[in-house]
């Protein structure tokens, strides 16, 4: 596959260091708060709900839950992990190669249409021309979903199609999407008219535009443009599979910091929904032992999801390893750093690695650690660069969560965890 020619600068990212920035140039975001991780509703007709819809706005996760479940989170892994109802590690039985894992999320998403439970699935395609650049798609056949497996690492506007399901008087939907795009799904529901609504969520976090993918790919990979597949994985590495089958696989420790700050949006950095907490069903791999996936059961119409792929499945336990709260301390000294600071010597960076696989969290205490992780990051990013939002998009759970750490957070910043000042 050809992919077209992109320049990058020898300097550094698309948008330069250090930068809030917005998505692109793109004149389709003109107008748009600085806020927007561009999930497609406001090139809908519902583009006018925007300001009581999305999430960078106001977070509206606490009245979600309510609707969906009558209750807010309980103290323990629901901080962290959303509610849910049961949690397993599972596969599908006989693979699909070309998804990102083993392809559930795809074959649930055929399945529904070849059980005639959806009338369409709104799912995301590669653009023609292109392996990784992200296509909304209506489909309307278990094939065409098929034809989506595998991730399109970057942001994609899967709300725009919202006018077309009216248009083609959808009754039954499915949407598989990140978690920007659940919440503001989440909040326009009930004007879209439909009799029955399956949500799929994957996790996402750090996501990135299209040319700063290319970017990320040509400072990681020595090979970037025959890169066919690439995941962060668990064992602290991200592993990137190339065309002939070649697995390159890079140590988070080896990443040149220096050079790819400034490559995540504004929103991603603004975002404190990694497990994709609103969905019914939730598909990742990252509380899973390497090799399976991890699903949350969320809703009802989880558990209904659940059920009608489950012939299709085979299950493993959920482990767990480790003590997440021993890294923390570490990670909060890392985030004092001037942004863009250069990696560690070699050697440093190698025993790293070697302990990070060795004695690092695994399994769901792997989930946690990195689910804490970033709700801390982000929460310092929106009270570096947008602090007069703080009380409307940082939501409840992001303080429950990480209050086990309020006394380090103290000493390490000089502030208050609670968002007690702010509001
Ligand atoms: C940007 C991004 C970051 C992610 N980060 C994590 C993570 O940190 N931890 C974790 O556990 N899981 C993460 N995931 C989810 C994970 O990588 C797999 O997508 C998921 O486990 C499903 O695997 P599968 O084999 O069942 O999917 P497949 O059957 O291969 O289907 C993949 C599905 O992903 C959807 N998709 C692909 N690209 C996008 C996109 N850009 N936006 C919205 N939907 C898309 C497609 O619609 C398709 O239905 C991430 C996914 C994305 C897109
Ligand atoms: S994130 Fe979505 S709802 Fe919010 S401003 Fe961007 S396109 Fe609009
Ligand atoms: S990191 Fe958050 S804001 Fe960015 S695309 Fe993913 S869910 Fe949306």
């Amino acid at each position: 596959m050809s992919e077209p020619e992109i320049e990058y600068s020898a300097n550094g990212p698309s948008k330069g260091l250090d930068t809030i920035s917005l998505l692109s140039s793109d004149d389709r975001l003109k107008g748009r708060p600085l806020l927007c991780s561009d999930c497609g509703l406001c090139d809908s007709s519902l583009k006018d709900l925007m300001s009581k819809s999305c999430v960078f706005v106001r977070n509206q996760t606490q009245e979600i839950e309510q609707r969906l479940h009558g209750r807010n989170r309980q103290d323990g892994d629901e901080l962290r992990f959303g509610i849910f109802r049961a949690q397993y590690a599972a596969r599908m039985r006989r693979p699909n190669p070309k998804a990102q894992w083993s392809g559930i999320v795809t074959s649930l998403g055929a399945r529904l249409l070849e059980e005639d439970k959806v009338d369409a699935v709104i799912t995301t395609g590669a653009a023609p021309g292109t392996r990784f650049k992200a296509e909304p798609i209506l489909a309307r056949t278990p094939e065409e979903v098929r034809a989506t497996a595998g991730n399109k690492p970057c942001l994609s506007p899967n709300l725009n199609l919202i006018d077309a399901t009216r248009d083609q008087s959808i009754k039954r939907l499915a949407f598989i999407g990140t978690s920007c795009q659940v919440h503001q799904l989440r909040a326009v529901q009930d004007e879209l008219g439909l009799e029955k609504l399956y949500v799929i969520g994957i996790p996402c976090s750090d996501n990135v535009t299209y040319p700063d993918l290319e970017y990320f790919l040509s400072q990681i990979s020595r090979s970037p443009k025959t890169v066919i597949h690439h995941e962060f994985m668990q064992d602290f590495s991200l592993w990137l599979r190339h065309e002939g089958g070649k697995v390159e696989r890079v140590n988070y420790v080896d990443f040149p910091m220096d050079k790819l700050h400034g490559i995540f949006p504004s929103a991603c950095l603004s975002c404190f929904d990694y497990p994709n907490t609103l969905c019914d069903l939730t598909v990742g791999y990252m509380g899973a032992e390497l090799g399976w996936q991890w699903l949350l059961v969320r809703t009802e119409t989880g558990e209904e999801l659940l059920e009608i792929l489950r012939p299709d499945l085979e299950f493993t336990e959920l482990t767990e390893d480790g003590d997440r709260s021993r890294g923390m301390p570490r990670y909060m000294e890392r985030l004092t750093l001037p942004p863009g600071a250069k990696r560690p010597p070699f050697l440093i960076r190698k025993l790293v690695a070697y302990l990070q696989r060795k004695k690092g969290a695994k399994g769901l205490e792997f989930a946690r650690a990195i689910i804490e992780m970033k709700l801390l990051r982000n929460l310092n990013y929106v009270r570096s660069k947008f602090a007069r939002f703080e009380s409307r998009i940082v939501p409840y759970h992001v303080y429950d969560a990480l209050e086990p750490y309020s006394e380090a957070y103290e000493q390490r910043f000089e502030r208050p965890l609670t968002a007690a000042e702010t509001k």
